[in-house]
């Protein structure tokens, strides 16, 4: 990152426009409506006329005197569209007085640029691509208008409102824990339905009595959520995790959770690695119900991190269960589990009209557990099976179908670390199941097997590869 976004206060002086071609009319209605007051050196009287009729709620000057000559000790900020060699001399001019500098379309004569805004009254997102590319700035900038409430304007300027009576309340709560609450509460939703005098009033009410709740109270067990993470892909969290995530004061994670992922978690909420790392233990089922107990118990807002869903494999089941014995609230939210990011990663149909009509997961950690499948239930020819923690048992796995009856030439699929940027995938004949999880090297991964497997990306590819000839046909 070379440019830091930081926001300027427009009424803290004048900024300096130069130039009359539409780039620096562009930035000079965008800084008359954030109300700067600014000093046009335009270079022509006759744009200068029209300029003057637009109405705006901050002073205009206009001159026609030479920038380069003219005072700019009370500049905050110079922006110049001038075209060579003007340019440039007022680049250096503001450098040599140390005034920031923006040279439309010039990053490299430039001290700051502009980003692309999203505007809606206090709230304001700044979002830059250092220069590199405008277009996929203002692209950001149409995915985060569709994520923010129209009126979270309104929200931001009521809370400011009343921050100041809110401090002056004793209270048990903690601030940012109050306004979480406000946040996430009926209030931010009647503000934001326009309900504006009702929320007011509730506010009103919720920091009188924040403030008469005795003091000495003891503090509330606060949730638990459940998180999935999904494979790994950030991009996969749902809105719902992202909301958790946003929320959280202690975040328990597991190796199956991506540094992607945990960049999504609250800045200042402290991480706490409780999974397996290779060759080690790791603390344990018991220890980890604990401590997620521990943490809810004394006030902190937890969120349980768990790669895919939390409900599918990977004991988010035994979570839940001690987390109710104990009484401690607990929400669960979906992820996207392995077989749906791996499936759709490599374009393949888990289930298909007259081709696949039953799809099962199972897991198969240990050869042992191979061993103890019923596996005369899964060779139906039209069944899709996917295996969970079965990278090193794919042998077994493979033994048992085959033993039930099921086709040794069936498609199968190894589908490793999957919507993570080093996935990978290996296709071949369910008796080549054993060679295809050691092509893959590192896990996690997933098998599958099934006739759908003649429909993913990779099998495709590799067919193509086998036959070029025909491919050119
Ligand atoms: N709750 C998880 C599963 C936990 S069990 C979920 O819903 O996905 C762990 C197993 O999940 C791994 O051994 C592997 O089989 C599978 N897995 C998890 N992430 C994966 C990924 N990115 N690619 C392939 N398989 C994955």
């Amino acid at each position: 990152m070379r440019f830091l976004p930081i926001f300027l206060d427009t009424a803290a002086g004048v900024v300096i426009v130069v130039g009359s071609g539409e780039p620096a009319l562009g930035k000079l209605r965008l800084l008359r409506a954030a109300g700067a007051h600014v000093r046009w050196f335009s270079g022509s009287a006759d744009v200068a006329e029209e300029m003057l009729a637009l109405s705006a709620p901050s002073p205009l000057e206009i001159s026609l005197d030479d920038p380069l000559e003219a005072e700019w000790s009370d500049a905050v900020a110079v922006v110049s569209a001038a075209g060579d060699p003007l340019d440039v001399q007022i680049a250096a001019r503001a450098r040599r007085l140390r005034i920031p500098v923006n040279v439309v379309d010039r990053p490299e004569l430039s001290t700051f640029i502009f980003p692309a805004i999203v505007d809606r009254g206090e709230v304001v997102v700044a979002i830059g691509t250092g220069g590199a590319s405008p277009v996929l700035a203002r692209r950001l900038r149409e995915l985060i208008e569709a994520l923010l409430p129209t009126r979270i304007g309104e929200l931001a300027e009521l809370i400011g409102r009343h921050r100041r009576r809110f401090a002056a309340v004793p209270r048990v709560l903690s601030p940012r824990r109050f306004w979480q609450n406000v946040l996430a509460g009926p209030i931010a939703e009647a503000i934001l339905a326009g309900r504006s005098a009702q929320a007011e009033s509730q506010l009103v009410a919720a920091i009188d009595a924040s403030g008469a709740r005795q003091s000495g109270v003891e503090c509330e067990t606060e949730t638990v959520f459940l998180v999935g993470a999904g494979p790994g892909d950030p991009d996969l969290l749902t809105l719902r995790a992202l909301h958790a995530l946003a929320d959280a004061d202690v975040v328990f994670y597991d190796e199956l959770v991506t540094a992607g992922v945990l960049d999504r978690a609250r800045r200042g909420a402290e991480g706490v690695f409780v999974g397996k790392r290779r060759g080690e233990r790791g603390i344990g089922q018991d220890e980890i119900n604990r401590r997620l107990v521990a943490a809810a118990r004394a006030g902190r807002r937890v969120v349980r991190l768990k790669g895919g869903d939390p409900l599918v494999f990977g004991r988010g089941g035994e979570e839940l269960e001690y987390l109710r014995e104990a009484e401690v609230p607990v929400v669960v939210i979906p992820g996207v589990t392995a077989a749906l990011g791996c499936a759709a990663e490599a374009g393949l149909p888990l289930t298909l009209r007259n081709e696949a009509g039953k799809l099962t997961f199972i897991t198969a950690q240990r050869a042992q557990d191979a061993a103890s499948i019923d596996w005369s239930g899964l060779a139906d020819p039209q069944t899709t099976v996917v295996v969970y923690m079965g990278l090193a048992s794919a042998a077994s796995v493979r033994d048992g179908l085959i033993a039930a009856g099921r086709d040794s030439a069936t498609p199968a699929a190894v589908l490793a670390r999957g919507t993570r940027p080093d996935s990978q995938a290996a296709v071949g004949r369910l008796d080549q199941l054993a060679a295809l999880a050691a092509e893959v090297g590192e896990g996690p991964a997933i098998l599958v097997i099934g006739e759908v497997v003649a429909r993913c990306a990779p099998w495709r590819a590799a067919q193509s590869e086998a036959s070029p000839a025909r491919e050119a046909a």
